[in-house]
């Protein structure tokens, strides 16, 4: 039993020790990235710094454009366990999209440094001692391009990219070191009103305002607020509004995102929000057409046992994790990914207190100082990897958590 702690201590070492060794590389990485800040679904340069990053060590095997044209994939091994056993394939993920107008507002260059420089520790840690390993361990990168809009994680796993995976890692940066935060499910909505144009001054009676329905919407989705539970969130901007004040508008269009803690509520929302835009339109006379033109988000399914030995080791590593961590209400498409392959995305702080989405944020993600807690964060998740593909035991707990989880939030 001892040796065998003092064999998990080494190899966690050892993880820890990569990392450090390639801090500059890594910095280098995010940091380009970060300077060149592309929108999601066109992160060229981002795909190609990582898929050249991992493409320096022959060791791995890397596919560019992976299902899609600005995703990759990364794999190395299997080494260890008892040949021709049945391979635990780890699998960590980046991030690399930044958001319109404000670059990398919401950290995704440090999330691809994350999910690089946590499966270069794993490597190592499996390269120094995987003679014992319980089963062979394969690791494999995916770069998941468009989190910000599209869901890319999404289109890959309806490409059947996850489907070899076992485990998957992740972090986001944030305001607080969280070993887990659910995040909410999330749907965009896009209603479009026509009515008939009309000069609104000399005959407005011969028109029928487009634009009157798209505010009596606003307004309906905007007195249904109140009744809805706390945690529930509808908000959302008029995206045409008319094209001059004397001519009564024949079109409108709204776009509102619709979020429930989770997935399963989400339909119920719709159900509220759809009311209200059809009344608006039976109020008008406009005809509407409702869509959703992008793909829904599920919250992130809880794993416990992942979350506890993260937390464990990021404390190893002087994280400290606040007792009551504040509640964050975003969306990611990891969401989705949680409820098909056993996983954790926790959110780390990276020294600042601006919020993600503000300049200050982007300034704080490619900033030195956040160095240190990002590649704390890397170390974090290696270690617990190491944890899991050492211990049989633990890798039930971490399928049974899943498997009770999916059962209580069955969409
Ligand atoms: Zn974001
Ligand atoms: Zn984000």
């Amino acid at each position: 039993m001892r040796e065998q702690m003092d064999k998990l201590q080494q190899m966690k070492d050892a993880a820890q020790l990569s990392i450090e060794r390639h801090k500059d590389d890594l910095y280098s990485l995010s940091r380009d990235i970060w300077s060149r800040p592309e929108l999601a679904g066109e992160e060229t340069h981002a795909h190609d710094r990582l898929v050249s990053f991992f493409s320096q060590d022959k060791t791995w095997t890397v596919e560019s454009h992976f299902k899609m044209h600005t995703a990759f994939r990364a794999s190395w091994g299997p080494v260890g366990g008892r040949a021709g056993g049945s391979v635990l394939n780890v699998g960590f993920l980046c991030e690399y999209d930044a958001l319109p107008g404000i670059g990398h507002a919401c950290g995704h260059n440090l999330i691809a440094e994350v999910g690089a420089a946590a499966a270069l520790g794993l490597k190592a840690a499996l390269s120094e001692n995987h003679t014992e390993l319980p089963a062979p361990v394969k690791i494999t990168v995916i770069g998941t391009p468009a989190e910000e809009a599209i869901g890319g994680k999404i289109l890959l796993q309806k490409a059947g990219a996850f489907s070899d995976l076992h485990l998957i890692f992740m972090a986001h940066p944030a305001q607080q070191d969280i070993s887990f935060q659910p995040c909410i499910a999330l749907d965009e909505v896009s209603v479009k009103y026509h009515g008939k144009a009309a000069h609104a001054s000399a005959y407005p009676w011969e028109g029928v305002n487009a634009l009157d329905a798209a505010v009596l919407a606003y307004n309906n989705l905007s007195a249904l607020r109140q009744q809805l539970k706390p945690e529930w969130r509808l908000h959302g901007i008029i995206k045409h509004g008319g094209v001059k004040p004397n001519i009564i508008p024949d079109f409108t269009e709204l776009q509102f995102y619709l979020r429930t803690p989770f997935a399963k509520d989400l339909c119920v929302l719709k159900g509220k929000a759809e009311a209200c835009f059809r009344a608006a339109a039976v109020a008008t006379g406009c005809k509407v057409e409702i869509t959703y033109p992008a793909l829904e988000y599920h919250n992130i399914l809880p794993n416990a046992t992942l979350a506890n030995l993260y937390e464990n080791n990021g404390k190893a590593l002087g994280i400290q994790f606040p007792e009551q961590p504040a509640n964050f209400s975003g969306s990611t498409d990891f969401g989705n990914i949680s409820f098909v392959v056993p996983g954790i995305h926790p959110f780390f702080y990276i020294c600042t207190d601006a919020f993600n989405h503000t300049e200050e944020y982007t300034e704080a993600a490619g900033a030195e100082k956040a160095q240190l807690f990002t590649l704390r964060t890397a170390k974090a998740l290696a270690m617990t990897a190491v944890d899991v593909v050492c211990c049989p035991d633990l890798l039930s707990q971490v399928r049974e958590d899943f498997r009770l989880a999916k059962l209580q939030q069955e969409i």
